[in-house]
């Protein structure tokens, strides 16, 4: 096999150090050809220590000068700013691109690596969610593959393998539930950022994290699904499965469901994304089913957790509507981790946004770019008024 050059979007995350840990067991395979950071600028001094990449880039350009001097001993390129990272993946020794970036900001470089030519691993949702048809037109037309890294969807691929002449009947998304899967209404209204914080099976950033206690990470799987895969809204169901051992199921129009299984870890769809169509020997824990004798199924409850209901209503409409949840989501996310918004009201903040923000049923590149500006401008306003 023939070494691969990746360029990390998010290093020093929870899926890029995952990452890194699985070129680390693969040196033969895998090399870190470029990491970036926002604005953890030690950690990503660290990793440049360790990892040796061509290149390294940090967004937030306040933290240039003191990255550049501390990497000035080793023959490693320094860069800074949003565009530096658009640039960096169009540099042709890469030959694969995992988004690891968090929200939005992860849209304009992926365009820039497909473009590029790039296959692109991709965790960052968020661009699929945003600007899934676009993605999925410039992938066509660069003939770029997307890996998913999501462990669902990563699961529904791995289902998949093999079954390229039989069509799907329905994929059905497995959701742990999060933190409140069991409270009442009124537990949710006094949820706390530390509580939300807590998932009970994953270990992952804040934001999504928090996306995983209101269920809006399962409503944007459930876009993401829908772009991965050519799929139509009722073909993509969600079930709670609290244990978090089957990653995600396929039916085909036999009625045979196909499930795949393991323990809750990122490395391994991290690593498949890395190997496909290979198989690579690791060294991860295995899964044991004496130890997790019961597996359990529930209905989704979107009274609750109306963020689900939410992404789905978006998927339904299409245009830009997904870009405008997420937006707004994203807003509604960092004034909670602010303790600025009760755990309900995000969900209210996002349905007025719905409402309120302009649709547009065929947009364009330029088009989410405005969305994005005037679901976040809305947003912000709706929380500070009183009434939604
Ligand atoms: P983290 O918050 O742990 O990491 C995010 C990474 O992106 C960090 O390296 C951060 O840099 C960087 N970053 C954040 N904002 C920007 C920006 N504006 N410009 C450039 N870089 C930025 O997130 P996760 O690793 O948990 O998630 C990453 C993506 O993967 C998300 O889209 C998430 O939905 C998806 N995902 C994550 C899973 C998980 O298990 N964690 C599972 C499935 C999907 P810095 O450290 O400097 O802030
Ligand atoms: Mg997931």
């Amino acid at each position: 096999m023939i070494q691969k050059k990746i360029a990390i979007l998010g290093s020093t995350g929870s899926i890029g150090t995952q990452a890194l840990q699985v070129i680390q067991a693969h040196p033969e395979q895998y090399e870190a050809y470029v990491l970036t950071a926002n604005h953890r600028v030690d950690q990503l001094i660290a990793q440049a220590r360790t990892h040796r990449p061509e290149a390294v880039v940090i967004a937030d350009e306040a933290h240039y000068p003191r990255l550049r001097e501390a990497l000035a001993d080793l023959p490693i390129k320094v860069y800074a700013g949003a565009q530096a990272l658009c640039q960096i993946v169009e540099d042709s020794a890469i030959d694969l691109v995992l988004t690891a970036m968090v929200g939005y900001a992860g849209l304009k470089p992926t365009i820039h690596a497909i473009r590029a030519g790039k296959a692109i691993a991709l965790a960052n949702k968020e661009t699929l969610v945003v600007a899934g048809e676009l993605i999925n037109c410039l992938a066509q037309t660069h003939r770029v593959p997307i890996l998913p890294v999501d462990s669902e969807h990563s699961a529904i691929f791995q289902c998949l393998a093999g079954e390229l002449e039989n069509p799907v009947e329905k994929v059905i998304l497995t959701a742990s539930g999060g933190p409140f899967r069991t409270c009442s209404h009124a537990q949710l209204c006094a949820a706390t950022k530390a509580e939300a914080l807590r998932h009970p099976n994953w270990e992952m950033g804040a934001k999504i994290t928090i996306d995983s206690a209101s269920m809006m990470n399962k409503g944007f799987e459930v876009i993401e699904a829908k772009w991965l895969f050519g799929l139509q809204p009722g073909q993509i169901e969600v079930v709670v499965h609290p244990q978090s051992i089957i990653h995600s199921m396929v039916q085909f129009e036999d009625g045979s469901i196909k499930a795949q299984l393991g323990l809750p870890d990122m490395r391994l769809p991290i690593q498949y994304a890395f190997s496909y169509p290979r198989r690579l020997k690791n060294e991860l824990p295995r899964l044991d089913f004496r130890t997790c004798p019961t597996l359990t199924f529930e209905q989704p409850d979107t009274t609750r957790f109306r963020n689900l209901a939410l992404a789905y209503e978006a998927l339904q409409r299409g245009g830009n509507m997904p870009c405008i949840v997420n937006a707004a989501n994203e807003v509604v996310v960092a004034a909670f981790l602010r303790d600025e918004v009760s755990f309900p009201d995000m969900s209210r903040v996002i349905a007025a946004t719905m409402a309120q923000a302009t649709y547009l049923p065929q947009p364009q590149y330029d088009d989410y770019v405005q969305t994005d500006q005037e679901a976040r401008r809305l947003a912000s306003n709706i929380l500070k008024s009183t009434s939604f």
